[in-house]
């Protein structure tokens, strides 16, 4: 695992952090979130023991502000420094990294709140981006896969009868459309037949795109959409023919599939999108693309900026 070493002062020191996350949050001077008003000098340090750190007065509008307002980072007893180191680790960890690790990284008292911040930072790795993947020339793979075990029939009496406790866990589909060589965009769906994964497609892969899938039933009729849709037949023990495979969407099922066994373990089906968006985001901001983990850190921080999390407010006592 990626460390963040001792030198790296924006993790470790409450004053470093705070003025990295200014730089990023605002490169063209401070903007107040209350009148709008742009530009350093257009605000004051509120300087003493009774403020808090980093909270600034507007001079137009009078009234006070920091940098972590409207961010997933804003009204949290954990410090910004620790914030970043945490959201440093999950960047930099290419499964993922647990909460109890999280934890024990960050000397933090509860589970519980690193547990939170670790669902705050996969809030910031949304991607709110609306271009479809692909183009013209470009090839966009799709695939589905499972995650969690697959649906138990109940067990049986020895006279047939249902036993009334059952379990019944269904496994969760996944849905991942992966540009070769550029990004993706992964789903969780409730349900993954024909309608809602060409739904799917349809609506987030460029229609002058060459799409490649297996031979699933699911993307019959596809080619409609699209200047192709080429198949690959995994049940006749056909991977590749030509440039037509599915081994981009195949790789980033590997990557998820490994951290979510290997490192996450128990994920309710609730909670599977923020997965889903992480694995997604490390995919999309991965070293071959030239992306660093400082850079992909950087990232994740500013895309803390204008998210929220639905639960947050009853469970602000953990963080
Ligand atoms: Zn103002």
């Amino acid at each position: 695992m990626a460390k963040a070493t001792i030198s790296d002062l924006i993790y470790h020191d409450e004053d470093a952090a705070r003025a990295h996350f200014e730089k990023l949050r605002w490169p063209d001077g401070r903007v107040c979130p209350h009148c709008g008003v742009v530009g350093d000098d257009q605000s004051t340090l509120l300087q003493g023991k009774s403020h808090r750190p980093g909270l600034y007065k507007c001079k137009p509008c009078g009234k006070p502000f920091t940098a972590t307002i409207g961010t997933v980072y804003e009204d949290s007893k954990v410090p910004l420094h620790q914030w970043l180191l945490a959201t440093h680790l999950m960047c930099a960890s290419k499964k993922g990294i647990s909460a109890l690790q999280l934890q024990r990284e960050l000397a933090l008292g509860s589970y519980r709140t690193a547990w939170f911040m670790a669902h705050r930072i996969r809030e910031a790795m949304i991607d709110t981006t609306t271009e479809p993947l692909g183009g013209e020339g470009k090839i966009v793979e799709a695939d589905e896969t499972y995650y969690g075990k697959p649906a138990v029939s109940p067990m049986k009496r020895t006279d047939g009868s249902d036993f009334k406790k059952t379990k019944r866990r269904n496994s969760r589909p996944v849905v991942a459309l992966v540009e070769r060589g550029g990004k993706a965009k992964v789903f969780h769906v409730a349900v993954a037949d024909k309608e809602a994964v060409q739904k799917i497609v349809a609506e987030n892969v460029h229609p002058a795109s060459r799409l490649h899938t297996d031979e699933s039933r699911l993307y019959k009729g596809a080619d409609a959409l699209f200047v192709s849709h080429e198949t690959v037949k995994h049940s006749a023990g056909e991977y590749a023919r030509g440039d037509v495979n599915t081994n981009s969407a195949e790789g980033f099922f590997g990557v998820f599939k490994k951290g979510m066994k290997g490192v996450y373990q128990h994920c309710s089906e609730k909670h599977l999108n923020r997965y889903v968006t992480e694995f997604g985001f490390r995919h999309n901001t991965r070293a071959k693309l030239g992306i660093t983990d400082t850079m992909r850190t950087d990232l994740a921080i500013i895309g803390t900026v204008g998210k929220r999390l639905t639960y947050r407010r009853t469970d602000e006592a953990y963080v």
